[in-house]
């Protein structure tokens, strides 16, 4: 069964590769040739995931999943959310987006956030979501240069470090996208009972 992943990013395509059934064969977007630059006009990371995913199956007829990740942090009402990428800026870059977030949080009391991973299904004419949550802090400063995007700055709930400073491994098992991947992975492994 062949399935695309709508990713170019081929370090997400091998992760998810390793995770999944045997039976399934996963296609990037590279592998499909399609270059297209789908517009993420969705007011939600569902819209958006939902939006990737169905120019997919109807440009190139195949079953295919993609993600929407957002940061949402509460005392900025969910931002930057659906933004998360270029808040910013369109130049999307990481150090600034992080730079901006602390400068409006300031000194608040109130660092509660979270990551929100959507992934968003089409197969054989059915749509199926999956969600994966990770409750945390903004902390005052950056911490750690591991991961990407707002890592340095995001401690989860139950660590003492960032996602900047914690390892891959762990950051997989709890994070937001891990989680949402395992949903994923747990419907397929299910159907292939
Ligand atoms: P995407 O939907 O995976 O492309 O994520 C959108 C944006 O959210 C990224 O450009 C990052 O700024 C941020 N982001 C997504 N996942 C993570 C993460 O695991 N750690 C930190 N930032 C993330």
């Amino acid at each position: 069964m062949k399935i695309v992943f709508a990713t170019h990013n081929q370090h997400k395509l091998k992760e998810v590769k390793a995770l999944l059934p045997s039976e399934i064969q996963l296609l990037s977007l590279d592998d499909i040739g399609c270059f297209d630059e789908i517009p993420e006009t969705g007011k939600t990371l569902e819209e958006n995931a939902k939006i990737k995913a169905d120019h997919i199956t109807s440009t190139y007829g195949f079953d295919c999943f993609s993600d929407d990740t957002g940061l949402l942090i509460d005392a900025l009402q969910g931002a930057p959310g659906v933004y998360s990428a270029r808040y910013a800026g369109e130049q999307k870059d990481a150090k600034d987006n992080m730079t901006k977030v602390l400068s409006e949080l300031k000194d608040s009391a109130n660092r509660g956030a979270y990551f929100k991973t959507v992934i968003h299904l089409n197969l054989e004419n059915k749509s199926y979501s999956f969600e994966g949550i990770v409750e945390g802090q903004i902390t005052k400063k950056e911490f750690g240069s591991k991961g990407f995007g707002y890592d340095p700055i995001f401690k989860p709930k139950g660590y003492n470090e960032t996602f900047g400073e914690l390892s891959a491994a762990i950051k997989n098992e709890i994070s937001h996208r891990g989680l949402a991947i395992q949903k994923l992975v747990a419907f397929f492994k299910n159907r292939a009972l």
